[in-house]
């Protein structure tokens, strides 16, 4: 019965699992022979109330009874020893298993591609961290426990009573298959509804974070309503998951214990039967019923048991699945040194992972020599973003190359063509450590206080960390909640100051600041973009102005190109963005 439930389940899934169990093998040897040496306890004790009866209370052995009490008191302790190894050591193994899983599950999202990231969702995968490990360790662990430690019990129970009285013990036999049927029916549902859960969790997460970065936004729109219908909606999901589980689990224990009690009538009428009085004593007679009933417990948990198992497993499947994902493609094998910054796009196309229906960008051809400044401009969502993070390698290209000092990024390892690029971003993400960490964040080699304290200077940090308690030490929460904006951008800048990247991206970086601190950090900025190779991505002209080249985008396409001046004596695209911003002043 409980072979046939191992190879119901025993799919890939719980195979690989298995290996993860492999550096831990002698914990988990141990916490079988402590849940099998519980068992053998049990059925000890059993074993001892033919002999009690018979012997001692029957045959008024007071000799025998006299061991009785000692038997007790030693078995307890035994039994009470044998819990302890058990619990202690699948808890160890259980929890080394969920710490390893969690590890490589980290690891495996950092090394994802952004095109993976950006199909699913961030509450998805929190939960697949957090809950599925959880899951997965509570789950089989119990599993491991029922059926091991119960398997033993009815394995040894079953001998017992085929030992005392095969003749009343057969009926086990017609009964073993009928039960063996059903949890096999069983099993399938609850596979089919742990599926489910896991789902309904993962949907649970995402609505929750959802709520929780857009508070801020439900708050001033009035969302509530909405939000609170969306969550009722999946939080209602897992309840009617959860209680399905749970009534399958306990219809499929009622059916089991009815037909075990039609094979505990059955031995009692087969008792009653004179032929058989004849041959039975109280002993044994109290032994096959006890007995019987003792298997009761462990049949229902045995039943269920898979409801468990297959809990763990969907959980598996789905932390397998993540880490089934292949990561960002680094086959490249050139480390790039300090390189001197030669840009060209040649013929490239390009759309997302995921739609590729639309083409976001066509026939993108351009050059940036050493030193010199690209600015990209065109309405929202032309595609200027999505240019400058091609460089970097974050999605790859289809079609045309992208040439980095006359060699395609594609030969250069990641971590050093990224090395290559400092990016100041529209959206900057902050950590939650000190404003000095976050501008240092990613160096490899410590960075002196005067040095820093220079950039934080020059990037007009210090302008609002002066009046912080701990000045450039000051923690600044969770993303940065407690900084504005431009005090963000600010601190980005420095970031790709202190970097000394020779190619600097600048996407939209002074968006979140007034006319007036963008004044202010220009000079930040031109020292930024002093020496190096800089793609600049922005929304006010006027910051682009002096750039070298200036590529006007529409709908995926350059459609004119050339220095400010040219540009505006072209009267075109470029002229009629420029009117529109500076209308009002005089040209
Ligand atoms: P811009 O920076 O010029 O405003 P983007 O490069 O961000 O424009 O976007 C260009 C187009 O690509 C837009 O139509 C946008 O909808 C689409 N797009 C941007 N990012 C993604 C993404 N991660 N997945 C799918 N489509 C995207
Ligand atoms: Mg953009």
């Amino acid at each position: 019965m409980i072979n046939l439930q191992i190879s119901d389940v025993s799919n890939t899934t719980s195979r690989r699992l298995f290996s993860y169990l492999k550096p831990y093998k002698i914990g988990f040897v141990c916490a079988m022979l402590g849940m099998v040496g519980y068992a053998l306890v049990d059925v000890g004790f059993i074993s001892m109330l033919q002999p009690f009866i018979d012997e001692g209370i029957e045959g008024k052995d007071t000799e025998f009874l006299k061991y009785a009490p000692l038997f007790i008191i030693v078995m307890f302790l035994f039994r009470g020893a044998s819990h302890f190894i058990a619990t202690y050591c699948l808890s160890w193994v259980g929890a080394n298993i969920v710490k390893d899983l969690r590890q490589e599950l980290f690891e495996h999202l950092m090394r994802l591609p952004v095109s993976f990231h950006d199909q699913n969702s961030t509450g998805d995968l929190i939960s697949k961290v957090t809950y599925s490990t959880e899951q997965l360790k509570q789950a089989t662990s119990k599993a491991l426990i029922v059926l091991i430690r119960e398997g033993a019990f009815v394995i040894g129970l079953l001998a017992l009573m085929f030992w005392n009285s095969w003749q009343l013990s057969l009926i086990f036999l017609v009964i073993a298959p009928l039960i063996a049927v059903i949890v096999g029916f069983v099993s399938k549902r609850f596979r089919k509804i742990s599926n489910n859960i896991q789902t309904a969790m993962g949907l649970v997460t995402t609505c929750s974070e959802q709520m929780l970065n857009g508070h801020k936004v439900i708050l001033s729109f009035g969302g509530q309503k909405v939000e609170k219908s969306r969550f009722a909606e999946v939080n209602n999901m897992t309840r009617q998951q959860d209680v399905k589980l749970e009534s399958a689990k306990a219809m499929s224990t009622g059916v089991v214990q009815l037909i075990a009690s039609f094979a505990l009538a059955f031995v009692i009428y087969m008792a009653s039967q004179p032929a058989m009085l004849d041959s039975l004593t109280a002993g044994t007679f109290t032994l096959i019923a006890s007995s019987m009933v003792m298997l009761l417990r462990p049949l229902k948990q045995l039943t269920t048991v898979n409801g468990d198992f297959q809990r763990g497993m969907a959980a598996a499947k789905s932390i397998f699945e993540i880490l089934d994902q292949l990561p960002e493609q680094d086959t490249g094998t050139r480390e790039l040194k300090r390189i001197s910054g030669h840009i060209r796009f040649d013929h490239v196309d390009f759309s997302y992972p995921g739609h590729e229906d639309k083409q976001v960008l066509q026939d993108i051809s351009f050059e940036v020599l050493p030193g010199q400044t690209v600015a990209l401009v065109g309405r929202s969502g032309s595609g200027k973003t999505t240019i400058s993070s091609l460089l970097p390698r974050f999605y790859e290209i289809e079609k045309g190359r992208i040439l980095l000092d006359d060699s395609s990024i594609k030969n250069f390892t990641l971590a050093s063509l990224r090395q290559q690029m400092a990016i100041v971003s529209q959206h900057v993400t902050l950590f939650n450590d000190t404003i000095a960490n976050n501008i240092m964040y990613g160096l490899d080699e410590p960075v002196s206080d005067a040095h820093l304290l220079d950039v934080a200077e020059k990037a007009h940090v210090m302008e609002f960390a002066r009046q912080m308690q701990d000045g450039l030490n000051t923690i600044i929460g969770e993303n940065g909640v407690s900084l504005s904006g431009g005090q963000r951008q600010r601190i980005a800048i420095a970031r790709a100051l202190l970097r000394q990247a020779p190619i600097l991206i600048l996407d939209e970086a002074t968006s979140a600041l007034d006319t007036e601190s963008e004044r202010k950090i220009q000079g930040a900025l031109d020292e930024l973009l002093k020496g190096r190779t800089n793609i600049v991505i922005a929304h006010r002209l006027s910051t682009i102005e002096n750039a070298d080249q200036i590529l006007v985008m529409d709908q995926g396409r350059i459609i004119e190109r050339g220095d400010h001046a040219s540009l505006l004596a072209q009267d075109g695209a470029y002229a009629q963005l420029y009117k529109m911003q500076f209308g009002q002043k005089p040209v």
